[in-house]
């Protein structure tokens, strides 16, 4: 049987140990586009922090690809998918046949429209290289301007605030990370990071950028201008399909998956950040880009293509952020809408800086938002993802002394 894995991000590199592991037989070939070894991609904003080095990043020794007798073929990205013959085309040139395929590309950055783009020190964050291009750039930083408060335009701008730079983010919402977390604990995020010399602009963006080869200033659309000499442009992701042929296999924003990770094309698969498929809080398909999430998936679809018919529960969307002095952790619906028929319990405790929000449908727990006491987030994840009843009170549970022994009893 001959694997062929697109991606060498998290979700392809556990698909392709769980395929060596259930099929000591099976020829795999591993495509990708980066040819850093396997790494750990959430840790380049801790390389950014200066918290862990760059030689910290591989997940994997070099000798991964011999270890797992794979047949690599890095620092190319394909570029054409032929479903009917089976095969796929490595930047044009090769042609490449599969009797199983797996697409596992993740996400790339979305792209923004602004004149002078091209100038120096204006930066995506998504790869290894593009860390270790920011690094050069970090030492001669005197002001850095962050488009975007999602996942990564937040995490650069904690990094560089963290190295002591001073940050101006433009933001669309009120608050940064406001896709992983509520209001409240939006604001206390901000508060925590405007406390360190976060500049926060809202309902404005980049119209454009001046500088001499170097960025050293931006253009708003409010008709102002700022200073800058770094850029840090962190508006989001997109599933990285453009090879897919969207009129056989079935896109949505992602590549839709059933419960076995497996396309509308029997013996195609994908994983990861890619993929698109049921949600276990929401109860309907959505793209949660997070690493476990491609791990799991990555090893589940693995089991699938050599042939173990093994069903993937859900997805879950969770996160665990670290913001100075706050530990911040989410999991499942945290902005439920107000006229939705979910019950919204909380309990804010401003002086401590402790605050928790649960948000429960019917008698199941789909959401919830932890700042500070994060201990029990874990079991409150567990409890979200085996999706039982919650027979006991609601208020015991949102408090910080809750247990795991109040479950069983
Ligand atoms: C700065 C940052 C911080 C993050 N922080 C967190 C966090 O705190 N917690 C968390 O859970 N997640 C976090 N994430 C998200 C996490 O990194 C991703 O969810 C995870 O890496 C997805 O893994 P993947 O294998 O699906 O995709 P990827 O890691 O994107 O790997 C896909 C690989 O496929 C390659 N590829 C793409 N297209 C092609 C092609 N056509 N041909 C060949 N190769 C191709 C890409 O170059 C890439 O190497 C963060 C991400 C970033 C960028």
């Amino acid at each position: 049987m001959k694997h062929v894995i697109i991606g060498n991000g998290i979700a392809g590199i556990s698909a392709a140990e769980m395929i060596r592991q259930m099929d000591a037989d099976a020829s795999m070939t591993l495509i990708g586009d980066e040819s850093f070894p396997p790494y750990c991609r959430p840790m380049i904003s801790m390389v950014l922090e200066g918290s862990v080095g760059y030689d910290r990043l591989p997940v994997r020794g070099a000798d991964f690809y011999d270890r797992m007798r794979i047949q690599p073929i890095l620092g190319n990205r394909v570029t054409a998918l032929d479903v009917d013959n089976r095969t796929v085309s490595v930047q044009g040139e090769h042609n490449i046949s599969y009797d199983k395929l797996l697409i596992a590309t993740g996400a790339d950055p979305r792209p923004i429209k602004a004149n002078n783009l091209h100038l120096k020190n204006i930066f995506f964050m998504r790869t290894a290289e593009h860390v270790r291009a920011m690094l050069e750039a970090v030492p001669s930083a005197r002001r850095a301007l962050v488009l975007g408060g999602g996942l990564v335009g937040f995490k650069a701008a904690y990094g560089l605030l963290h190295r002591g730079i001073p940050v101006t983010m433009l933001i669309r919402s009120g608050y940064p990370l406001a896709l992983q977390v509520d209001p409240r604990a939006g604001q206390m995020i901000q508060d925590e990071l405007v406390a360190r010399g976060l500049d926060v602009r809202v309902e404005v963006h980049v119209i454009g950028f001046d500088g001499n080869s170097r960025v050293r200033r931006a253009f708003l659309s409010d008709g102002t201008e700022l200073d800058c000499d770094m850029v840090v442009i962190g508006k989001g992701v997109t599933p990285a399909l453009s090879f897919v042929p969207k009129n056989i296999i079935q896109v949505d924003l992602g590549i839709l998956v059933n419960r076995h990770l497996e396309t509308s094309v029997p013996g195609i698969y994908a994983a990861g950040d890619v993929a698109e498929l049921i949600d276990l809080a929401r109860n309907t398909r959505w793209v949660n880009a997070i690493w476990p999430e491609a791990v799991a998936q990555g090893r589940v679809a693995g089991m699938n293509m050599v042939g173990r018919k093994v069903a993937y529960k859900g997805s879950l969307s969770r996160n665990v952020i670290r913001i100075f002095g706050l530990d911040v952790m989410t999991a499942g619906i945290v902005n439920a809408p107000h006229d939705g028929p979910y019950e919204v319990i909380a309990r804010d405790d401003p002086l401590r800086k402790n605050y928790r929000k649960l948000v429960f449908l019917e008698d199941r727990l789909v959401g919830m938002t932890l700042v500070n006491h994060i201990q029990q987030g874990g079991m409150l994840i567990a409890m979200m993802q085996s999706g039982r009843p919650v027979n006991i009170s609601r208020e015991k549970i949102l408090s910080a002394s809750f247990n795991y022994r109040q479950l069983i009893r």
